[in-house]
């Protein structure tokens, strides 16, 4: 599954609708891909708190243009299984990100805003 599209149509096969009632939840998940192209794209949104961010985003239920009524995250789930075939926790992703020294870099003094200074000196003129 690539496009927001096709995902909008695998929703429409599940619950009915059209296309539209589900293309802006789908886009949402997808629209990291303005940040890096390829699949790495889906760190951003493609877990359990991107499904529930969508749920904050927009509401905590869907209306369809036929009336029904379902909850946003069974839209979240189904598309980041459609993806990824599981729904990941964000801690998965964060254990495929290889470390770097600059990720975990205390800042070097001269970075430090002046009022941190003095507390780093015990109160002494900087
Ligand atoms: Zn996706």
């Amino acid at each position: 599954m690539a496009h927001p599209y096709h995902h909008s149509l695998s929703s429409v096969k599940k619950w009915g609708g059209i296309v539209e009632d589900y293309l802006r939840i789908h886009n949402w998940f997808d629209e990291s891909k303005k940040i890096i192209a390829d699949f790495r794209h889906r760190a951003l949104r493609h877990h359990a708190e991107g499904i529930f961010m969508v749920e904050t985003l927009f509401g905590p239920t869907l209306t369809l243009s036929t009336g029904r009524i379902l909850p946003t995250r069974w839209v979240g789930e189904q598309h980041v299984r459609e993806d990824l075939g599981f729904i990941p926790s964000f801690a998965d992703w964060v254990k495929a990100i290889r470390p770097e020294p600059w990720m975990g870099r205390a800042p070097r003094v001269q970075d430090l805003p002046v009022l941190e200074l003095i507390a780093v000196n015990g109160g002494a003129d900087v």
